[in-house]
């Protein structure tokens, strides 16, 4: 048996950024950029008013009537001449002629029959967005790495991108084993029970994959096998859960082994989750967690996860715990690691169990937002000792 921290380090070791896919700009939301995003225009592309209102020449800035000369409207081109002595009625947007020196806000002039009234002279450049004065052609606007969200996806747009190259997640197939298990839309036949992982592992990957497959199978080794041969091909990361520990149905081992599968791991010194597997063949990562439900999540959250965020470009996964303060009382052997299913109080300091500790209590690990680090060689935790904490996050 290993520790956690030997179990992470190897992990770790075996884990590697997937590459750089294409994709539409529109939709990129939550992909990290494969590459840094450089402008293909000026934005603006060309000076605008920033205002509805009349553009006067450098010459006739300080004039206080003036006769129009025309209009100009967003999407027109610019060309307009607009003599000296004169004035164009401009409107938000629309290009500023090059002898157009500044434009006054129509709320500060009075148009009647042909004639601009001006209350106020002008400053040179007053009112008038200047081409590339938000971005040039070239600049760097995101670097590799970033995450998209909806204001960059506009930024890129607004640069004449409508690809990125961004940093691929991983293709997961998630394999839930068991004669016991039921789809959770039929009614539970004697000695069965709702195939709850299936569901809480393909939302846990939701937004770290590209896509996620499932597949439920017996414990049957032939069709494990044929089904795991499959995935192990077409997918990067491949997550069983049940059926890697040493009851006489728990065919998961061979079949990984029958496969090709290399071990690195089986048994970490930690509870819950003490059989979790690991292993690889070829790039794709094998991740075999035990059945329950606990011990699933628990083992998902501290090895998975970080895996497949390393995989899609994060650059730096690993949990990393705080240090509160425990309030309460815990006993256990020691020799495994333990991680208490805890709830941090609002400022963060204190940290406390929530209910029943068994590996099949899913709903103390569903009020819980911390594992509270129980010590390989620990005993006892008492109200008031320091406590390493991992915060859970699931999103
Ligand atoms: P195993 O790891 O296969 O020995 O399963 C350990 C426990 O987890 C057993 O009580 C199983 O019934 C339960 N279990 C296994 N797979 C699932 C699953 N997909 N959903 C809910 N419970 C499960
Ligand atoms: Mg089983």
């Amino acid at each position: 048996m290993i520790t956690y921290e030997e179990a992470i380090r190897i992990v770790d070791r075996h884990t590697r950024e997937i590459g750089v896919w294409g994709k539409s700009v529109v939709g990129s939301t939550g992909l990290r950029l494969g590459e840094d995003l450089v402008a293909l225009c000026d934005s603006p592309p060309f000076d605008n008013s920033a205002v509805d209102g009349y553009g006067r020449r450098e010459s006739d800035l300080s004039a206080t009537e003036l006769p129009l000369a025309g209009e100009i409207r967003a999407g027109d081109d610019g060309s307009l001449e607009v003599p000296p002595g004169h004035t164009v009625r401009i409107f938000t947007g629309a290009p500023v002629p090059r002898d157009i020196a500044a434009v006054s806000m129509q709320e500060d002039c009075e148009e009647s029959d042909g004639v601009v009234r001006f209350a106020e002279q002008s400053e040179s450049g007053s009112h008038i967005r200047c081409a590339g004065s938000d971005f040039a052609t070239g600049d760097v606007l995101a670097r590799k790495g970033t995450v998209m969200n909806p204001p960059l996806v506009g930024l890129a747009l607004s640069a004449g991108l409508h690809q990125i190259k961004h940093l691929a997640r991983p293709r997961v197939a998630i394999v839930t084993t068991g004669d016991e298990l039921e789809s959770p839309m039929t009614p539970l036949g004697p000695g069965k029970i709702y195939n709850s992982n299936e569901g809480a592992l393909t939302d846990a990957v939701r937004s770290m994959s590209e896509r996620a497959r499932t597949w439920q199978s017996p414990d049957d080794p032939e069709r494990l096998r044929m089904t795991l041969g499959v995935f192990l091909n077409e997918d990067d990361v491949v997550i069983t859960c049940g059926g890697v520990s040493v009851g006489a149905y728990d065919y998961l081992k061979d079949a990984f082994s029958a496969l090709g599968v290399e071990q690195h791991f089986w048994s970490v010194a930690i509870k819950p989750g003490k059989p979790i597997y690991f292993g690889t063949k070829g790039k794709t990562l094998v991740f075999g967690l035990p059945g329950n439900p606990v011990s699933a999540m628990v083992t998902f959250y501290l090895f998975v996860r970080p895996a497949l965020l390393k995989m899609a470009g994060h650059p730096d996964p690993w949990p990393k715990p705080i240090r509160a303060r425990f309030e309460g009382e815990a006993r256990k052997n020691p020799g495994r690691m333990e991680f208490l299913r805890g709830s941090l109080s609002q400022d963060g300091s204190i940290a406390v169990a929530t209910g029943g500790q068994g590996s099949h209590v899913i709903s103390a690990l569903a009020d819980a937002d911390c594992l509270i680090h129980f010590p390989l060689e620990s005993a006892e935790l008492r109200s008031g000792d320091e406590v390493d904490i991992t915060p859970l996050v699931w999103d």
